[in-house]
């Protein structure tokens, strides 16, 4: 297959990107594909929504700027901190020009205040922005005939001048697997596009669904493209505990605004003895309260009482919240939300410049798999939905700039060379796969988790080598298959964290190693 634009995963930022192509250049042909339905992405479970100064009456760009810069405890890139927020109101009217639905009140759009922002300034669709944003983007996709969608299609590798005997000086497409036929076919592109979000999965308790292995990160790493930031994971305080399936489901800080209380299963109520804020205290302090009451109680997790909201209260504020927990039998707010933290967001990931563009010529990383330097050591909330419409409008225009430059002709694509299964010879070792995934992010949620030290970092990286030895053995003798990629990328991400949390010797933003604490 051969294509202008190849783009890799379709949530917020990969369908924005192609969108735009689309209406911006008819002529080019784009390829998106996407490793399970278009639907299944970090973006289709966002709640709170798009944080945009939009009230110019109270709010204003420079809030928004400052409130940026202060989560990012001084890691953030004040120049991408500044365009970003400015540029996020057109991007925003883009949405909705388009057809997505957000919430609307007597002068505009409802707005709602989330922690670390001085004002209200989210825009959001009920507590199921994402879903709408998801399901709107799709729907307008559709109706571009230049673009061809591959739903059930994997990334497995990058092609560079590497796979012809050269050094990696430019991106030439990706290899991909069939999920269903595990056929592994060659997408030559001009231009190759990462929007494949974040690795939730590397740890035990995730908000982020089966398919955030962290896939684009793995492959650009395999492709020498430079990887930043990846100590800086947020771990949400309060996510349902999964007492049936290990994925869990976001129980919004709204919650704890409306009143809701954090109670150990004793029925004390700790978050007074953490912070004067108490269960408003900020993410990390939250999630690490928590955290310290499991590891002393040996609970496996705390309560949320929300007997201060009332039934209709919760049923208005939190239809999604409610309908989640009741589908495992708890109906809030008459029973406590068994709740525990869980990774979130990935502040870091591939290197780009102001315009999404990586050093590898030819691609580009949009979105949650990307860094871009605005989220720094921690992100604001709900920043992230926003600095994924402005990466890819960004990186849409460079895009189509970067055609009109001289590119390799279209017939040395064409030559390009099929992916190689040299070494694939038995299949006997396959079933392994789900113990060391699980290995894997128990060794991460213990050892590289909320709580790190500079020993735990250590062992960390002893123990991974075993996993990596043994996943590389399964690569390598068995017929490549989802799972076997996953588990690579998974492998690689937590590798590239564990050396990078090793450098870092202060404690920052999320950032937290108990032998820096004074
Ligand atoms: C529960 C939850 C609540 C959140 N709430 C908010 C919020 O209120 N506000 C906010 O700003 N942010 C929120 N976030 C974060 C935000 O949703 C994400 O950062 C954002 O949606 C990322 O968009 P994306 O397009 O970069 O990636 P995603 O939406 O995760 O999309 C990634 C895509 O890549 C595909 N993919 C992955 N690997 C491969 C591969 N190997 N081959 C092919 N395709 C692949 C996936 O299938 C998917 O289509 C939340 C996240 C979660 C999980």
């Amino acid at each position: 297959m051969d294509t202008n634009i190849l783009v890799i995963g379709s949530g917020i930022s990969g369908l924005t990107y192609a969108i735009k192509i689309a209406q911006q250049n008819p002529s080019l042909e784009v390829v998106m594909i996407s490793k399970n339905t278009l639907l299944e992405s970090n973006t289709r479970y966002a709640q709170g929504g798009i944080a945009v100064v939009s009230n110019f009456k109270e709010d204003s760009f420079d809030k928004h700027i400052k409130d940026t810069m202060i989560a990012g405890a001084g890691e953030c890139d004040q120049d991408v901190v500044k365009f970003v927020v400015k540029e996020g109101h057109d991007r925003l009217q883009e949405l909705i020009d388009w057809g997505t639905h957000f919430d609307k009140q007597k002068n505009g759009l409802h707005l709602t205040k989330e922690g670390g922002h001085s004002e209200k300034r989210i825009v959001h669709h009920k507590d199921k922005t994402g879903l709408e944003i998801q399901e709107s983007l799709i729907k307008k996709i559709k109706t571009f005939s230049n673009i061809s969608l591959l739903q059930n299609h994997t990334l497995v590798d990058l092609i560079t001048d590497h796979h012809s005997g050269g050094n990696y000086k430019r991106c030439y497409g990706a290899y991909v697997i069939s999920n269903l036929e595990q056929e592994i076919i060659k997408i030559s592109a001009q231009i190759t596009v990462l929007s494949t979000g974040g690795a939730g999965q590397l740890f035990s308790h995730t908000t982020n669904p089966e398919n955030a292995t962290g896939d684009g990160l793995g492959a650009a790493y395999r492709a020498k493209v430079f990887i930043k930031g990846l100590p800086f994971v947020q771990f949400h305080p309060t996510a349902l505990y999964p007492k049936i399936k290990r994925n869990t489901f976001l129980i919004s800080e709204a919650v704890r605004g409306e009143g809701g209380i954090l109670r150990s299963l004793s029925g004390k109520r700790f978050m007074t003895e953490y912070h004067p804020k108490a269960e408003l205290a900020p993410r990390d302090i939250v999630a690490r309260s928590i955290a310290e009451v499991v590891n002393e109680t040996g609970d496996d997790y705390v309560l949320l009482d929300c007997k201060a909201i009332s039934e209709k209260e919760f049923q208005n504020q939190f239809p999604t919240i409610k309908e989640n927990c009741q589908k495992v039998g708890i109906n809030p707010p008459h029973d406590h939300i068994p709740v525990i933290p869980a990774a979130h967001y990935f502040c870091g990931g591939i290197s780009v410049n102001h315009y999404g563009e990586t050093k590898l010529k030819g691609l580009y990383a949009i979105g949650e798999c990307s860094y871009t330097g605005l989220h720094g050591a921690n992100r604001l909330a709900s920043n992230s939905l926003l600095e994924s419409l402005v990466f890819s409008h960004r990186a849409a225009i460079n895009s189509i700039d970067q055609m009109k430059e001289t590119l390799p002709p279209r017939d040395f694509y064409l030559k390009l060379p099929e992916w190689k299964e040299e070494h694939y010879f038995s299949n006997e070792k396959i079933s392994a796969i789900g113990r060391i995934k699980k290995q894997l992010q128990n060794l991460m949620t213990t050892k590289v988790g909320i709580f790190k030290t500079s020993i735990g970092l250590i062992e960390a990286e002893v123990e991974l080598k075993n996993i990596f030895l043994e996943t590389q053995d399964i690569y390598l003798q068995n017929k490549l298959t989802l799972g076997i990629c996953e588990l690579r990328n998974m492998v690689s991400v937590a590798y590239l964290m564990i050396k990078q949390s090793q450098d870092l010797k202060q404690n920052k933003g999320v950032f937290y190693n108990q032998d820096y604490v004074e």
